[in-house]
This record gives structure tokens, sequence and C-alpha cells, in this order.
């Protein structure tokens, strides 16, 4: 297994750049989520990792080794990437065992050694048994399986996973990631996971590269750029997220709706502060000094609930644990207890 590091990549597809002056690094056995809406370059970031793609400018390195560099590329069957590409794609006219030896260089290694690969690979699977069946023969789940074991096969240096997942339903998925990543994390593999899914990416990895209009716009582990965004896009993009106009203080304090008491003050300058639904916490403690509202909506989810609350002009989200104590229409008190995190606007200067 290697380690990835990915200086300065630019591709263009005709007028269009996909990837902008990107970079990223990984270290070797180490699982990345890359995570961003659709169209910003993930797939196109895996293909040129895996030598599909030829990038203008900028370099790959995989540990010491120079894979590419604008002129210089080395092609993909030598890069040793296990590519996992959107909806499995087995060869539907091989069998299982033929699917799973299908990269595996065959002047490299006697016929008898390939059987053993296979073999091995069944076994990592959890698939004994099905090695003379067509791919149309195995459930979803299992025919990702075995896309993965042919990927596994080759030992390879790198994995790549482009949504392996995301043709399935959400039990079965979350399953088979879980079975994935431990089988990943066995191995000590070097992997990079494509997904739209938040909760995925969290779950999944050891770093999270956060994607969007061809740039990584915050890479670290999980609870870093859960808990640290730096900003209000970052932030959105690993969880539900409320955003509030606030202002920076003279006596370093921040005025915001949950803590507006500050008039001798002198605003240094205004912006947002970022706040997670779980960080706020509401009582039936109507006292003066608390800062109040009404519940307009409940969202049961069963392990915890989303409540909607009308708090002077916003509408305040409040993740809370279940079992459900509050109704919609009743009046809570609300604290915010979590960090101040502060974004000023680029433009703000010294406000009045
Ligand atoms: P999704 O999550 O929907 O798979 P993505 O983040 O993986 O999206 P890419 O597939 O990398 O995005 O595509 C990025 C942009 O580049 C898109 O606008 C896409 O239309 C464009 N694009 C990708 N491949 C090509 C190509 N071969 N020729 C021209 N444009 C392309």
């Amino acid at each position: 297994m290697t380690s990835l590091e990915i200086k300065n990549l630019d591709v263009s597809f005709g007028a269009r750049k996909v990837l902008d002056n990107l970079s990223f690094s990984l270290n070797s056995g180490e699982i990345a989520a890359l995570l961003g809406p659709s169209g910003c370059g993930k797939t196109t970031l895996l293909r040129s990792i895996a030598g599909l793609i030829q990038p203008d400018t900028g370099t790959i390195r995989f540990g010491k080794q120079l894979v590419s560099l604008s002129s210089l590329s080395l092609p993909a069957h030598k890069r040793k990437i296990g590519y996992v590409p959107q909806e499995g794609a087995l060869f539907p006219h091989l069998n299982i065992a033929e699917n799973i030896a299908f990269g595996i260089d065959r002047s490299a290694f006697t016929k008898e050694q390939i059987k053993q690969t296979v073999k091995e690979m069944l076994v990592l699977i959890d698939l004994v048994g099905l090695d003379n069946r067509m791919p149309n023969e195995l459930s979803g789940g299992q025919q990702t399986r075995v896309a993965l074991a042919r990927a596994l096969a080759v030992k390879p240096a790198m994995i790549l996973l482009d949504e392996p997942f995301s043709a399935l339903d959400a039990h079965l998925r979350a399953e088979l990631r879980t079975d994935v990543i431990n089988l990943l994390r066995s191995q000590k593999t070097t992997a990079i996971l494509v997904t739209h899914d938040r909760e995925e990416a969290l779950v999944s990895s050891d770093v999270i590269a956060l994607m969007r209009d061809g740039k990584i716009m915050q890479q670290g582990s999980p609870e870093q750029v859960y808990s640290f965004p730096t900003s209000a896009t970052t932030a959105m993009s690993t969880g539900d997220t409320l955003v509030l106009q606030a202002k920076r203080l003279s006596n370093g304090d921040t005025s915001y709706l949950f803590n507006s008491n500050q008039s001798d003050s002198k605003v240094l300058e205004s912006g947002e502060i970022i706040i997670r639904p779980e960080e706020i916490k509401i009582s039936r403690d109507l006292s003066s000094d608390k800062v109040k509202g009404e519940i307009t909506k409940i969202d049961f989810y069963g392990h915890d609930a989303m409540v909607e609350i009308s708090v002077a002009n916003e509408l305040v989200q409040v993740r809370i644990p279940g079992p459900l104590s509050f109704v919609a229409g009743e009046k809570v008190s609300l604290e915010h207890v979590g960090p101040i995190r502060f974004f000023a606007k680029a433009d703000s200067g010294p406000a009045q």
C-alpha cells in the first residue's frame, strides 16, 4: 500500500475547468472519504489518480514515485490501482471466479496461484462456493463485494471506490459499508471512497476531503471537519447547520440570537455564527432572563427528534434525544451550549 500526494492539479474538458489547482494527500493505510455535490469533480479526480485522465498541470505521487506530471504519465495498468466504479460493473459474461481473476497479470502468476488468490478473495468477501455463479445471479450487495474482490485481487497500491453503495437500499447499504470498511482496514488498504452521503463519509473514513467546484475546501479527520468547519459551506457539507447573523464586539464577546445583551460594546465586525442543532438545549424554564420561543414542528426519528422553534424572526432547528417530551405549540426556553464559531463577512469592515 502507498501514500498519495497530489499537488496543484488542473483538469479541463474543453473550456471547462473541472479540477482547479487541487491539492490533497493521504497516508499509507488511511481511508479518505471524498464528499461533494454532483458535478464537483469527484470522479474526475479518481480517474486522474487511476491514470485514466491526463491532467493539464500538477503532480501525483504514490509514495516517492511520481506517476503524473503534465507530459509524463505512468499508464493506468502500471499504477496498480484497484478501481471500483459506480454500480460495481462486473463483466456479465464472466462467472464470479473469472470476474475476480480478471485483472491479475497472467504472465506473472501460474494458473494455480491465480486460483488460490480467487479462493482467498471469496473467503474475504464471504462468498465461498459461489465461484461459478453469473453476476445476474447475485444480489446488489453481493455484486459490490465481488467488484471489491476483483479490485483487491491485483494486490493494489490503492483502492478507489466511486459511490459503490449508491444503488443499495439504506439498511443493506449501511451493513455492506461496515463490511467493506472493515475489510479494507484488515488489509491496511489505502483507499478513497467517493460519496454524496455526509453520514457515510463521517462514519467510514480517517480523513474527509470536502470538495466543491474542483477544489478541496477542507481536509481533516471526521471530527475536526464536523466540529471545526472553516466556513458555513463546509459546515453544511458535513451536517445540519444553523447559520445566524452575528457581531464581534470590542469586549471580546459575540452578539447573536442567544447572546444579545451587549449594547455598551462597540461592534468590531459583522458576520455569521454556525451552530449544530445538537448544541442547543431546550427546557420548560421560562424565567425572564431566558431566550424563549414556540415549537412549530417536530420530526421524530426514534433515536432523536428535530424540533423547529420560532425565536424572534428566526426558525431554529434543535436536535433532542428521544423519547419525545415536548409537543408542537409549546413555549420553551433555548440555550446555546456549543462553541462560538464566528466567521466575519469578507466586506464587513468596522461596523457601527
Ligand atoms: P457525480 O457525483 O454526479 O458523479 P462528480 O463530482 O463525480 O459528479 P465528475 O463526474 O467528475 O463529477 O464531473 C465533473 C464535471 O465534468 C461535470 O460537469 C461533468 O459533466 C464534466 N465531465 C466529466 N467527464 C467529462 C468528459 N469526459 N468530457 C466532458 N465533460 C466531462
